[in-house]
């Protein structure tokens, strides 16, 4: 007899294990070889158009028709000469994946010859049917049209010859259906609000970009123990299975030594992230087992975020290669450290400052001060928001799980710069600074260390961690698109430094002095964002009571922690700052909601199809083995101690196969049963407490009865592969 389990165990060991052999001799040989950057821009453009597609990456000048049309020739030219038959507007619709329409070049003239076309216009706009994207109410059907218009900020790519073209996503009626449309607007904004701070110490800045390095943690598992494994194939997690003898608890995979056939993957979805200009940099073991990371050169946020999603998808297409599944859920495993997105996100001027690393003069102080300060009472007046913008079914497990950073968010600073601000918080006196007292703390401040000792100062439990030169989010999801928790950070900080402006141009117009001023205020803002600071253990009982002590909110269910994308405040923020409307606050929040409700339900259904149709036929099979040999074991041994210990053993084992199988038939039903009462409400928004509170509930409570069974069962017809096997074997 062979199970599946066992079929795909036997594939696993008979199959050769694939490698991969570098054709070159350095990365920096092929290093954006598919992409069209400007290097090749300048080759394949006239002299104007380069300039205008410059000039409209750096200052979001638009480009003309014409131009677009050049731009649009060269493009094809280029990618015709690498072998591209087909192109297409790449975009971030709010499934959590990117999409495509791929069309090919050909066109036919009127005595039938084929030839090759490309034209700005196609280059520029499109009009893809967008009734099946997600759009939380913004449409009806008979105004299904969607637009994509081009973001030359992004270079156009090859993959797979198919020339991609990254766009924004919005409605006929002109409404964000995407991430990249907000996270635009608000890298827009920032830069504006940022830029008018900047030029209080230093007029010679005229931009600022908001800077993100992410990094990503992943799973592998072979692809033939995945495939039998229906949960995992259907909801990217486990919703079964006993823990591994031997998991994380020796520590001994976190930066171990890559396994060679890991290291194979790695090496060749690397080759293929650099040739399409993504600069992937590192690469180690995490602290789970068949637990990965990577990590590239941070970028520009936009550009970045591309990346990240662009790299996701070549992860996914190279393991097959590798007869592997990347997994990018937050937690595949019980048990187990699931994965994060850290976003290492920071702000630099076209100066080459990086607004988050401390100076060496008390001018240049000030400024990352202020910076410093600003993001500080940004994070604690839209904690909410933060929390919504990285809340999914998936991310939930880690959030408030004792395990990644809770749910409580909060900010860590390190010793030195804590003590700093609480320095400046205790010297600088409401009213008038005097000359001394601001000399003083001038030269306080001009004494932070150039380098600051972040290395030993990591809090691994904090959800926003500054980290010597920028802040670290880490409580993003694995599977998060960045855009998310970008655009609510860029947002909630240039509502901030606005503030901040008006406040202390009103100080200046009162002939206080431009530093005293800044420094007034940041005292202010030093006070009122104190709450939020916290250098402990962020994953300890204390905190929890310290947060909620301090008024800090601590949400861990996901119904509630959605609210926050339509509190009236959030609501203001957006639509004050002109990224989202009230209107598609609502359409994201009740998208984000229906995500939830169809994840649980899925889970729902094949927990429900695994435990009815797999796991008590298993165990009933397994019974009645036991069952006949109890009967034969009579007819066998003699003598009669040992008959009875053997009798009464084998009987006990019965009634708990029975006890665990009735129980996990009972529960569900149940489970059906809450299902069934919640889908009869309408929509999303009335469907997710039930789906929270009533439904999910029932997952641990019968997962508990089939790991006590996994542990019962003859190890032979036990039918999914086992949690050692899905963890040990790479
Ligand atoms: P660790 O795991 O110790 O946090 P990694 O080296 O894995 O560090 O990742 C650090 C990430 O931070 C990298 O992606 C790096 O490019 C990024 N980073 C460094 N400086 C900045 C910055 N100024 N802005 C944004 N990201 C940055
Ligand atoms: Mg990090």
């Amino acid at each position: 007899m062979s199970t599946i389990r066992f079929s795909a165990l036997n594939e696993l060991n008979n199959r050769p294990v694939p490698s991969f052999n570098f054709p070159f001799e350095k990365i920096s040989d092929y290093f954006g070889s598919e992409v069209f950057d400007l290097r090749k821009m300048q080759k394949y453009l006239s002299k104007d158009a380069y300039k205008n597609v410059k000039e409209s990456i750096e200052t979001g000048a638009k480009i003309n028709r014409k131009t677009a049309d050049q731009i649009a020739s060269g493009m094809k030219e280029w990618a015709m000469s690498k072998g591209a038959t087909h192109y297409t507007h790449w975009f971030h619709p709010l499934t959590g994946n990117t999409a495509e329409k791929h069309d090919s070049f050909i066109n036919i003239d009127q005595e039938g010859n084929s030839f090759e076309t490309f034209d700005g216009e196609l280059l520029v706009q499109q009009e893809p049917d967008a009734s099946s994207f997600p759009h939380g109410g913004l449409r009806n059907t008979f105004e299904a049209r969607g637009y994509t218009a081009w973001d030359p900020a992004s270079p156009a790519f090859i993959i797979d010859q198919t020339l991609c073209i990254p766009t924004i996503f919005v409605s006929y009626t002109g409404e964000a259906l995407d991430y990249k449309t907000p996270l635009l607007k608000s890298l827009n904004v920032l830069d504006k609000t940022a830029t008018a701070v900047c030029k209080y110490f230093d007029k010679s800045v005229n931009k600022v970009i908001a800077t993100l390095g992410w990094e990503q943690e992943y799973f592998l598992v072979d692809e033939a123990l995945f495939n039998a494994r229906p949960d995992l194939m259907l909801t990217g997690r486990t919703l079964m299975g006993h823990a591994s003898a031997k998991d994380q608890q020796l520590s001994d995979h976190y930066f171990s030594s890559i396994p060679e056939r890991v290291l194979a993957y790695m090496k060749e979805f690397e080759y293929e992230a650099h040739k399409l200009g993504i600069p992937v940099k590192t690469r180690h073991n995490e602290v789970a087992p068949n637990q990965f990371e990577c990590a590239p050169i941070f970028e520009e946020a936009n550009l970045a975020n591309d990346h990240n999603q662009l790299l996701m998808k070549v992860m996914r297409k190279t393991a097959k290669k590798h007869r592997f599944k990347v997994l990018f859920h937050e937690k595949p495993f019980a048990g187990i450290n699931g994965s994060g997105k850290h976003n290492n996100w920071s702000l630099a001027t076209d100066t080459g400052i990086n607004l988050l690393k401390p100076g060496n003069t008390p001018k240049s102080n000030l400024l990352f001060l202020t910076f410093l300060v600003n993001i500080i009472t940004a994070v604690k007046k839209h904690s909410d928001l933060l929390r919504a913008a990285i809340m999914s079914a998936g991310n939930q497990h880690r959030l408030g799980a004792n395990e990644a950073p809770p749910a409580i968010i909060s900010v860590f600073l390190g010793k030195e710069i804590d003590e700093m601000l609480n320095k400046i918080e205790q010297k600088v006196p409401d009213k008038k600074i005097s000359h001394e007292i601001s000399q003083k703390l001038k030269l306080d401040i001009s004494k932070i260390p150039e380098i600051l000792p972040d290395n030993t100062d990591r809090n691994r439990t904090s959800p926003f961690a500054f980290t010597g030169n920028r802040f670290e989010f880490r409580a993003v999801g694995s599977n998060e698109n960045n855009a998310g928790p970008l655009i609510a950070l860029n947002t909630a900080l240039s509502d901030q430094l606005r503030k901040f402006k008006t406040e202390v141009d009103i100080l200046i117009s009162e002939n206080i002095k431009k530093d005293d001023a800044v420094l007034r205020i940041l005292r202010k803002y030093i006070k009122e964002s104190k709450s939020v600071r916290f250098e402990g253990n962020g994953y300890s009982e204390d905190w929890i009571k310290e947060a909620e002590k301090r008024g800090l909110t601590n949400i861990k269910e996901a119904s509630e922690a959605f609210k926050a994308y339509i509190h009236k405040d959030t609501i203001n923020l957006f639509e004050r700052n002109h990224i989202l409307t009230g209107k598609e606050l609502h359409s994201r929040y009740e998208i984000r909601i229906c995500e939830y409700v169809q994840k649980i339900q899925i889970e729902a259904r094949i927990l429900g199809d695994l435990a009815v149709n797999h796991i008590i036929p298993t165990a009933i099979k397994y019974q009645n083995t036991l069952i006949t040999s109890v009967k034969e074991l009579k007819e066998i041994i003699e003598d009669e101690k040992d008959l009875e210990a053997l009798v009464s053993r084998r009987i006990g084992t019965i009634k708990k196969i029975s006890h665990h199988t009735t129980q996990i038939s009972i529960l569900t039903q149940e489970m059906i049963e809450e299902r069934k009462k919640t889908n009869v409400k309408e929509s999303c928004t009335e469907r997710i407490e039930d789906y929270e509170f009533k439904v999910k509930p029932y997952f641990d409570k019968i997962r508990y009865h089939i790991d006590k069974l996994e542990l019962i069962v003859d190890d032979e017809i036990w039918p999914l592969p086992k949690y050692r096997e899905l963890l040990f074997n790479r």
